[in-house]
């Protein structure tokens, strides 16, 4: 029986669908275009001949002449081409509302029926449909409704935040920018481990400049039909121009803009590629007096398509970490303030016990805690809540307590980056470290992160050298404090870095003697046996600077216990702090 409606509703709509292209073919044949070259075309318009052209964005124009006859020309695709033809009075159609009636309806009436052909066979997998929705519903609800959110509700991550701020001034007044030639940002990236808070920045900051908010994901525009991811990137930043001011944001953006490999081959789908193409399209598109933001999250900084990264695109990038301790507080601060938290409850001793968790988590945290008081009927939230609720949060994440694994690894990993910064410190007055912490971070050594003065243009076999014995002052530490039985795994990038520094420096610069001025690559492409010379050379090479770093931390050993104790405290340190206790 069923079978039996679905067969008619097929015919039916083959029916449809044949009547839909008769009338579409029709009204093809009734106003044929004829193609002007652009410079006739031109010459039209001088003479007053042409009476409407239809404004867009593609190859093609198509327009009426006046007495009725239909062409296509070439569209310049400049920037006054529009003024240039009001002036001569040439009607211009936004887009491609031209209203031949029969032959929109003939196009609707066949997407309509593909339409519903396509749902009506897809029926028993109602997922995409779902999904679809899901999209448009996404893009609408996230208008301007719900509750303002403000960098108030953003604890910690106060870089961040002030980076973000200088933005608040330019959505609301672009002109200002503009008079002064100042080029205007246009994306900015937050990338970081999930759930350190990016989305809700992004939120923040058009909750500060008071803009409507855009969100979409980039996963979500994987899978769809043929197509359709990139005319939902066009119509997401219509919508955005239409609202004037706005913030559009693209969470995951590693889905649609994946690396693409060697080949020349995306390391996504063609969909995705189709899709990040309109979405780079979008964005040269807008001058930036717009006064429109597109921010976009990513947890997979490296697997991202440089193309991302150029200027005019995101060519602003800011790292969001896993908070700190400090951070950590502020954040179970924040969210306790509406809950009925019992007095003998200690925040800061929560913080402590929370290393590695991110934001979210921690609001996790204190949602369980909250319903596990409301279920008991609790008069407020106590210890024995919290202490419930983090296994809670902590399951399926990782099975071993935290509490008792996490001491001695913070130890180690506090020493392993008191070394780098340590040795970074006292080899070279210019090297600034910019931070040391112990919560690992996206880019950069563990926990460390380390800026080389960055005026010079070449680099000297020093600073080689110094590169190198930084990268070895991890490891150098950790054998130091722990004896040579306990060196942990921690250090196999840092050795990864200094191996191929000093390959680099012995067979690409030239900067051995006894390997001379040799480039290694030339020689081995000329299948000239090199290898065992250069092995010997790098591995004395290395052997040698890890002796001199550990001796650089031996002469300073107070100063590695004092930055290894206070990273253990507080977790990450500034410059500031850094140069502090390297001061007494
Ligand atoms: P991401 O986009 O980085 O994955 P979200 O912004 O979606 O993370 O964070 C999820 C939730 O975690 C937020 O809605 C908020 O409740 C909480 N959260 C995360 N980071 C912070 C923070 N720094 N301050 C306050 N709440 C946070
Ligand atoms: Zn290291």
């Amino acid at each position: 029986m069923k079978i039996g409606v679905r067969v008619k509703l097929l015919l039916l709509l083959i029916i449809l669908i044949a009547l839909a292209s008769g009338i579409y073919a029709y009204g093809i044949r009734n106003n044929r275009y004829i193609e002007l070259s652009y410079r006739d075309f031109l010459n039209h318009i001088d003479e007053d001949l042409v009476d409407e052209v239809e404004f867009n964005n593609r190859a093609k124009l198509k327009g009426k002449l006046r007495d009725g006859q239909y062409f296509i020309t070439d569209n310049p695709r400049t920037e006054n081409f529009k003024e240039h033809l009001l002036l001569y009075n040439v009607n211009v159609i936004e887009g491609d509302n031209r209203a031949i009636v029969g032959q929109a309806a003939g196009i609707a009436l066949i997407l309509f029926g593909i339409g519903a052909l396509a749902y009506i066979l897809n029926r028993n997998s109602p997922k995409q449909a779902e999904k679809e929705m899901a999209i448009m519903s996404k893009v609408d609800a996230e208008g301007t409704t719900s509750r303002r959110i403000t960098f108030d509700d953003v604890a910690g991550n106060e870089e961040a935040k002030d980076s973000l701020k200088e933005l608040i001034d330019f959505i609301g007044d672009p002109e200002k920018y503009n008079r002064y030639g100042a080029r205007l940002p246009r994306g900015v990236l937050l990338y970081g481990p999930p759930g350190t808070g990016k989305t809700l920045l992004a939120k923040a900051l058009a909750g500060e400049a008071n803009v409507p908010f855009y969100a979409v994901s980039g996963s979500d525009f994987i899978q769809v039909y043929a197509g359709l991811g990139a005319s939902r990137i066009r119509e997401l930043f219509k919508r955005a121009k239409d609202s004037g001011k706005s913030v559009i944001f693209i969470d995951e953006i590693d889905a649609l803009g994946k690396k693409r490999n060697a080949s020349g081959g995306s390391g996504g789908s063609e969909e995705a590629d189709r899709t990040l193409n309109a979405l780079l399209t979008e964005m040269s598109g807008f001058k930036g007096n717009e006064g429109i933001i597109v921010m976009a999250a990513t947890n997979r900084m490296d697997t991202l398509d440089e193309a991302l990264l150029r200027p005019g695109r995101f060519d602003r990038q800011i790292e969001i970490s896993l908070p700190d301790v400090n951070a950590r507080l502020a954040i179970l601060e924040l969210h306790s303030k509406n809950k009925p938290v019992s007095r003998k409850v200690d925040l800061k001793n929560i913080a402590l016990e929370t290393i590695y968790f991110s934001g979210a988590q921690l609001e996790n945290l204190m949602n369980e805690s909250a319903m596990l008081a409301a279920r008991q009927r609790a008069d407020n939230i106590t210890m024995k809540h919290i202490n419930q609720a983090y296994f809670t949060v902590l399951v399926g994440e990782e099975k071993k307590d935290r509490r008792s694994i996490t001491s001695e690894d913070k130890r180690i990993t506090a020493y392993h980056e008191a070394g780098h910064a340590l040795v970074a410190k006292k080899i070279c007055k210019d090297n600034r470290v910019t931070k040391v912490s112990i919560i690992p971070s996206t880019k950069g050594m563990g926990g460390f992160s380390l800026n080389i003065p960055p005026d010079r243009m070449y680099q000297t076999k020093k600073d080689i050298m110094n590169n190198i014995m930084i990268a070895l002052g991890g490891r150098a530490a950790e054998e130091l404090v722990l004896g040579m039985d306990n060196i942990t795994t921690g250090a196999s990038s840092d050795l990864q870095k200094a191996t191929e520094m000093v390959l680099s420096m012995i067979g690409n610069y030239g900067m051995d003697d006894e390997i001379g001025l040799m480039n290694y690559n030339v020689a081995l492409n000329s299948n000239l046996d090199t290898g065992t010379l250069l092995m010997e050379r790098a591995k004395k090479f290395l052997d040698k600077l890890y002796v001199e770093t550990k001796e650089v931390l031996q002469c300073n050993k107070e100063y590695l216990d004092a930055i290894a104790a206070k990273l253990l405290v507080e977790e990450s340190l500034s410059e500031e702090e850094l140069n502090r206790i390297l001061l007494d």
